[in-house]
């Protein structure tokens, strides 16, 4: 039987690499709850197989029965209904027992399993680098967590409930088929292998099928987000059409690879069905020629027939397993993809920790290209004093944000190097690189949190008197104040119920919490409207103060106060100095300065 279930299951080395991987680290820990549930599978077979001794002796004390009319008759029946009914109670009670309990402990494993596989995925996937997590669509990642999740669930489900509990029961039905009479159990041992090639050959077809549909779902997720996630635009562009009929084709491909991969499991249960009937057919035609010639009795015949009948959904679902294995593996080879992801921006083995940092910021010679695409940072060389105010400017696509990148080590550089006070930052040990920093970006990240909560990301050991204290410095105080639940409103998702100037000035609160000595602000004050822009300015000022500070402005007016502005164009700085200075010299900046005074 073993040597027929690892044919069945048609594991290939990788397979049983993923397998092996699987039950070391994550099924191994809940060893116990395991084996228990194997107990209770061990107590359920047995009690199913017992039936059959039950069917032989009923057929068997009726058929005595009946040939002895009269007085014993009426006995007879009341020494049956004795024996014979408590007997079907008490099974009944015991397997359904047995198998109330089994099926909890399977998916105690099972879901313990795959939450442990999870908390895998979400722990590497924080250490991702930054241009491989965004190189793949948010829904393919999302994918992971949810349907091949479920797959490999339903495997382990599938596993437990059809390879071992099932083929014990099938082992001991056909062990008890033996003893009842070995002629005609035969029979069975020769019907049923012939399955298994066809079984095999289906189960090759649904896997690759099973890859492109989950493929598929991925998409979907993703496009359910960027449709959902866009509806302003969506429906202030009058998209919906477009989108239904975007959205409509990736369910039709749904449709029509899961009807093909459905399609190909159907294939397996025929099989099994007209096997099952050849086998009950042979039984039959053999039985009765056993019991003319005196070599089986009634109740045998019905014991090994009752057998057959109990063991074929069984051996069905044996049939389909492969199937469903097959795609629990396939899901299990790509969570384990995601686990393995080792992430390039790592710290170095010796990586010391930043103290006391001054933020002296230094860039030498630095070169940076995003995957093949053209150079982004074409030679750039920059020392920031402790706390200078430089300003970055230029046309949009010249390099500003990379710079900021490069300096918060989302991205490494490719040639040259940046340091902070004197220590190159791959030196320097991740943690306490960016603990020295603040970021506020042009997209700001609320959480779906308290207003509270938001701010104090900023610094997590941050105590209610120092949010509300960094929200007045941010002019946030006010506005938070007139929310329902003030500081413990809840922002919804992603912060959809605040105003953009409103968000702003909370990721601001977040950076004056930090208290970072260097603060890098990525068109820091883009979206306020005049009246909170001065408010913020202020606060920003205030902010800015004694430390190192990179700003991007798009609005030159906000950074004319800066110690320093550089202006860079195509990955590198063409011209540096002061506002003054710059405009004397009626260059780039001088340009964009009359182009952007004659805007407004
Ligand atoms: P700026 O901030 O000055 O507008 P960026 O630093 O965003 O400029 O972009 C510099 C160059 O790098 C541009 O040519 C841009 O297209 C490219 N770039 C920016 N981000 C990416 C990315 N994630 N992948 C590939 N190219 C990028």
């Amino acid at each position: 039987m073993s040597k027929t279930k690892k044919t069945f299951l048609k594991l290939e080395g990788g397979d049983r690499r993923l397998i092996g991987r699987l039950w070391r680290v994550y099924v191994r820990p809940y060893l116990a709850t395991l084996l228990l549930a194997f107990l209770f599978m061990t107590i359920l077979a047995a009690a199913t197989a017992a039936y059959t001794w039950l069917l032989k002796y009923v057929v068997d004390s009726m058929t005595v029965g009946g040939a002895d009319l009269g007085q014993d008759a009426l006995e007879q029946t009341r020494n049956f209904a004795i024996v014979a009914v408590p007997l079907v109670l008490g099974l009944t009670v015991v397997s359904g027992f047995s198998l109330f309990i089994q099926s909890i402990l399977s998916n105690k494993v099972a879901l313990n399993v795959v939450g442990d596989l999870q908390k895998s995925m979400f722990a590497s996937l924080q250490k991702t680098d930054f241009a491989v997590l965004t190189k793949t669509a948010v829904g393919t990642h999302v994918s992971r967590f949810t349907n091949d999740v479920n797959l490999v669930a339903s495997a382990l489900l599938r596993a437990m409930n059809n390879l071992v509990r099932d083929s014990l029961t099938l082992l001991f039905l056909i062990a008890s088929m033996f003893y009842h009479n070995w002629q005609l159990s035969l029979i069975i041992v020769l019907v049923y292998p012939v399955a298994i090639l066809p079984i095999i050959r289906i189960s090759k077809r649904i896997r690759g099928t099973s890859h492109a549909a989950q493929t598929q779902m991925g998409r979907i997720t993703s496009l359910l987000g960027e449709s959902i996630g866009g509806t302003r635009m969506v429906r202030s562009y009058g998209l919906e059409t477009y989108e239904s009929k975007r959205l409509g084709a990736a369910f039709d491909e749904r449709i029509r690879l899961y009807l093909k991969l459905v399609t190909a499991q159907a294939r397996v249960d025929p099989i099994m069905e007209i096997l099952g009937g050849v086998a009950i057919a042979g039984v039959l035609a053999f039985g009765v020629f056993l019991m003319a010639s005196g070599q089986a009795s009634g109740g045998e015949l019905v014991a090994v027939l009752g057998a057959i009948l109990i063991a074929a959904p069984r051996a069905r679902a044996l049939g389909t397993l492969n199937n469903v294995v097959q795609e629990g593996l396939a899901a299990l080879s790509r969570i384990f993809a995601t686990i393995d992801e080792r992430p390039t921006i790592t710290e170095r083995k010796n990586a010391k920790s930043l103290t006391d940092v001054k933020g002296k910021l230094a860039f030498k010679r630095v070169r940076f290209q995003y995957g093949d695409d053209a150079q982004a940072l074409d030679g750039i060389s920059l020392t920031v004093k402790p706390g200078e105010t430089i300003a970055l400017v230029g046309p949009s696509g010249g390099g500003k944000s990379t710079l900021i990148n490069l300096i918060v080590r989302l991205y490494d550089v490719s040639a040259g190097q940046i340091e902070i006070d004197g220590h190159d930052i791959r030196d320097v040990n991740l943690a306490s690189l960016r603990g020295a920093m603040a970021l506020v970006s042009q997209d700001i990240v609320l959480f779906d949190d308290s207003v509270a909560a938001n701010i104090g990301f900023g610094r997590q050991d941050a105590s209610f008197d120092h949010i509300e204290a960094a929200a007045k410095a941010a002019a946030a105080h006010g506005f938070i104040m007139e929310l329902p639940d003030g500081y413990q409103t809840r922002v919804g998702e992603a912060g959809n119920t605040l105003s953009g100037g409103q968000r702003q000035r909370i990721a601001l609160a977040r950076a004056i919490l930090r208290d970072a000595p260097i603060l890098l602000l990525d068109e820091a004050t883009s979206a306020l409207d005049a009246s909170s822009e001065a408010k913020v300015q202020t606060a920003l000022n205030t902010l800015t103060k004694g430390r190192t500070v990179i700003i991007i402005a798009h609005r030159l007016s906000t950074i004319r106060s800066a110690d320093r502005i550089c202006v860079i164009d195509k990955g590198t700085i063409v011209e540096q100095g002061s506002h003054k200075d710059l405009l004397k010299k009626k260059g780039l900046y001088a340009k964009l300065h009359a182009l952007q005074f004659t805007q407004n």
